[in-house]
């Protein structure tokens, strides 16, 4: 008898999960052999987080927006002299540069809040550890991610151009273009509708 007071058939139950267990057994696994078989990751997946040290400039971003607090930055400044100028000008030079992805909880956003690209993102993800404490990749081993970044989508062809190439295109079009299509005059109007009888005369 059930909660409600009905009267079950005996051997409902039986019946039921039966049926579930052929109709499983007619149907297409989708079990994934790995490791013996890659699994086809979107380019888009979070694996791990690579690093592009060149284009690094230690603004501190990434570390002060990370809200696990699991970047760390070392830096010092190194004089560069710069021919024909009137003073030596400083750079960052990076010295540390840590992710613990122990901590990481995979948000991105180091990746969205850095302004030079110098953060990316890789679908390769086998890097477990026995240790937790080898989780934490130094920048070498950040940099050694970049070859897994996949390449960046194709542009759009329908889409607008973007800033860097409409000025690529102006400076190759030489340097009258750009004022030509600033000082060109604006197509002639077509002439004026006569208006019709009683109604008000257009304004020109
Ligand atoms: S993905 Fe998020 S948690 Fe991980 S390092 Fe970047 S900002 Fe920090
Ligand atoms: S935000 Fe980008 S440029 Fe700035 S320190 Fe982080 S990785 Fe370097």
């Amino acid at each position: 008898m059930s909660d409600d007071g009905e009267r079950s058939t005996p051997g409902k139950g039986l019946v039921q999960g039966l049926a579930v267990t052929l109709k499983t057994m007619t149907q297409r696994s989708t079990t994934q052999q790995y490791p013996d078989v890659e699994p086809e990751l979107p380019p888009r997946s979070r694996g791990v987080i690579a690093l592009l040290e060149e284009n690094c400039t230690v603004c501190m971003l990434c570390a002060r927006e990370c809200p696990d607090w699991c970047i760390y930055i070392d830096s010092h400044k190194e004089e560069v002299v710069v021919p024909g100028a009137a003073r030596s000008r400083q750079r960052n030079v990076l010295d540390r540069f840590d992710i613990d992805f122990s901590l990481c909880m995979y948000c991105g956003i180091c990746i969205e809040v850095c302004p030079f690209d110098a953060l990316h993102w890789t679908p390769e993800f086998e890097y477990a550890e026995t240790d937790v404490l080898d989780l934490l990749h130094s920048k070498d081993r950040l940099g050694e991610w970049m070859r897994t970044v996949p390449p960046p989508p194709a542009h759009d062809v329908l889409g607008e151009p973007s800033k860097e190439e409409a000025t690529a295109a102006r400076k190759a079009a030489g340097p009258g273009a750009a004022t030509a299509a600033k000082t060109a005059r604006p197509a002639a109007r077509p002439p004026a509708r006569a208006a019709e009888p009683g109604e008000p005369e257009q304004e020109r």
